[in-house]
């Protein structure tokens, strides 16, 4: 692997999520039916499955067009809380990508750092409050530091990932603030959060990648 991630190895990213999703759906709609309405596994599975037959219909050169195509489509089909903040997850992160790759480390970085502040100006949320943002912020502090060190594609990812698992596994301790979950309040302590344990996957998919 070099230093760079072509717009193949990018797509590639995204179909790999799409197979964790479906290989965890079960696992998600669990947690989900925890602290939710049992609803993550299947609205994440419709999203990534959609995603994946509109990446088959084209063939993409422009890693910022992929993305973008990635976060509507993700918009218009998964519904719930995470549909639109995944879908800005997405719809930033490709706004924040050249239009022709390969793409450097640096830049994903800071494309993934614009994807987290649309998460973040969309549902308002902070560190601690048992969501997604719990998982995917360290994961961004990580590659900016393996930026600054640095560090080959490979490594940062794998740095990330540790980083994504380390704060999803925190959000079991975490009261919930945000969210369907947040309607039990104490009664949410004790269960990993769905959306965090989603947005590892996109991670863990990273790093398998690249
Ligand atoms: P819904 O709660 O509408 O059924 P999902 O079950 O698909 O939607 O997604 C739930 C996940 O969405 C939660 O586990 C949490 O990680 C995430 N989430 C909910 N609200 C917010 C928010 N305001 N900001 C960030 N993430 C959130
Ligand atoms: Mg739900």
């Amino acid at each position: 692997m070099t230093d760079s991630a072509t717009t193949a190895e990018l797509e590639q990213w995204v179909r790999t999520f799409a197979t964790l999703i479906q290989d965890n759906k079960d696992d998600l709609t669990e947690l989900d039916a925890a602290i939710g309405d049992a609803d993550h596994g299947a609205n994440m599975d419709r999203g990534l499955k959609a995603a994946v037959a509109a990446l088959d219909e084209g063939a993409f050169t422009d890693p910022s067009a992929l993305f973008t195509k990635v976060g509507m489509t993700l918009v218009s089909t998964v519904g719930g809380a995470s549909g639109p903040l995944y879908g800005t997850l997405f719809l930033r992160f490709g706004g924040a990508l050249p239009d022709t790759g390969p793409v450097t480390g640096a830049q994903l970085a800071a494309a993934l750092r614009a994807g987290l502040d649309g998460v973040v100006t969309r549902g308002k949320a902070e560190a601690g409050d048992k969501t997604m943002f719990d998982a995917l912020a360290p994961a961004v502090a990580a590659l900016d530091r393996a930026v600054a060190a640095d560090a080959p594609l490979g490594e940062m990812f794998a740095q990330a990932r540790s980083a994504a698992e380390a704060g999803r596994d925190a959000t079991i301790d975490m009261l919930a603030r945000k969210g369907r979950a947040s309607y039990l309040g104490e009664r949410s302590v004790g269960h990993q959060d769905p959306g965090a344990t989603s947005a590892t996957l996109l991670i863990v998919a990273a790093d398998e990648v690249f």
